[in-house]
């Protein structure tokens, strides 16, 4: 009989989808379940994209991207991030979505292990489920900081494993790695042969403590990096991102983007490299206004005693709401329709992590707040 692909048909849609779904539905719902920047791309970069496409920067470029935005992160990864490379070893790939997905199919055949932290990014699971791989969580506890450590991932390792998925900062636990834990992070992937993927989007997003790129500590080995202008900039629909990897990982990559999209979007590039070589300012604009969202909510938080972690970038909230004794879909469910507040529910993030619901600090600061406080109210009116 004719039949479309089973393992797409069996692999659920994203958790997130359902509540944007159920929420869109409702006029006045506030949106707290959306995982992007409420800001405007900044102009000059606008700029820069629609003057490419008027001078007929409008054909298909290299590959690996064009020499000059190659060049740019070259720049960047050396002044921001501390990590000095070649421009071979960079591709520059349609979002970090696109360089990860990519990455984990130079790295692994199908029926390979991957090992996902539990809560992490919905697409890592999907990335590998549609790769026929196999999915790994390994869990992130709540008593040690929701922080990845070898002694949570070493249980979960198998002989499938090849590679080991790592996010710092956070989505959705706002976790920035310290460097000694990165530290034994890497060494722990050097000894059990496997790749390690530090995805690292949200790397100039931190309050406080900076990140550390896994990359400083394996200059050319077995660690892969991948960013993004999504979060950064606010570049979340132009679709520009970047991988770190040895020359012949990043050949492989490049190799894969050929069937899939040939290379990113031309003026799209031009962008991406105003956003590298121009001004500044809006990215700590919009860090210190994420910064601020997070203290006024988690000030909500606390004076009502709703267990929470503190966000050290990232721009998310990761709530525990077990006190009410519902599951995490069901209260999402019930506080978009009785409150008109979308949130994530917690098991879109991993399998056990259904006593929490993920909060986005990427809305108007009014909204956040009501949002907030509404939930704080229906978690103590439902408390069972
Ligand atoms: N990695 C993480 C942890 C994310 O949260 C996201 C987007 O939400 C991405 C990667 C994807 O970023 P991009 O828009 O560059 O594909």
């Amino acid at each position: 009989m004719r039949r479309p692909s089973q393992t797409l048909t069996r692999m659920p849609r994203s958790g997130i989808r359902e509540i944007f779904d159920l929420a869109h539905g409702i006029p006045d719902a506030i949106h707290l379940e959306v995982g992007e920047p409420d800001f405007p791309t900044p102009e000059h970069i606008c700029q820069a994209a629609a003057e490419a496409a008027f001078a007929g920067f409008t054909h298909y470029t290299p590959n690996a991207g064009i020499p000059e935005l190659r060049e740019a992160i070259v720049g960047k990864l050396l002044e921001r991030n501390d990590v000095d490379v070649e421009v071979d070893r960079v591709v520059v790939t349609t979002g970090a979505g696109g360089g990860l997905f990519t990455a984990i199919r130079a790295l692994t055949d199908p029926g390979d292990g991957v090992l996902i932290p539990d809560p992490s990014w919905p697409n890592y699971a999907m990335m590998a489920t549609v790769q026929e791989l196999d999915v790994q969580y390994f869990p992130l506890r709540p008593e040690d900081g929701l922080v990845p450590t070898p002694e949570h991932i070493e249980p979960h390792l198998t002989e499938r494993s090849r590679v080991l998925l790592v996010n710092s900062p956070g989505n959705p636990t706002g976790v920035v790695i310290h460097p000694e834990t990165m530290r034994q992070l890497v060494d722990f992937a050097e000894a059990n042969d496997l790749w390690l993927i530090s995805d690292e989007v949200y790397d100039e997003m931190t309050f406080g403590r900076d990140h550390i790129s896994a990359l400083t500590m394996v200059p050319n080995g077995h660690v892969i990096g991948a960013f993004s202008f999504s979060k950064t900039y606010a570049m979340t629909g132009w679709r520009v991102g970047y991988v770190v990897a040895t020359p012949e990982v990043a050949s492989l990559i490049t190799k894969c983007q050929e069937p899939i999209s040939s290379c990113v979007n031309s003026p799209a590039q031009k962008a991406a490299v105003a956003a590298l070589t121009g001004p500044q300012d809006a990215v700590a604009e919009m860090r210190s206004a994420y910064r601020e969202r997070r203290d006024r909510a988690t000030e909500i938080l606390d004076a009502a005693g709703l267990p929470h972690a503190m966000p050290e970038g990232a721009f998310y909230l990761w709530v525990d709401v077990s006190g009410t004794g519902m599951s995490d879909i069901d209260f999402a469910r019930k506080l978009v329709l009785d409150r008109q507040v979308a949130v994530v529910p917690g098991t879109a993030f991993g399998p056990t992590s259904g006593a929490y619901i993920r909060i986005s600090l990427a809305s108007a600061l009014d909204d956040l707040v009501e949002g907030v406080r509404r939930t704080v109210a229906a978690v103590q009116e439902w408390a069972s």
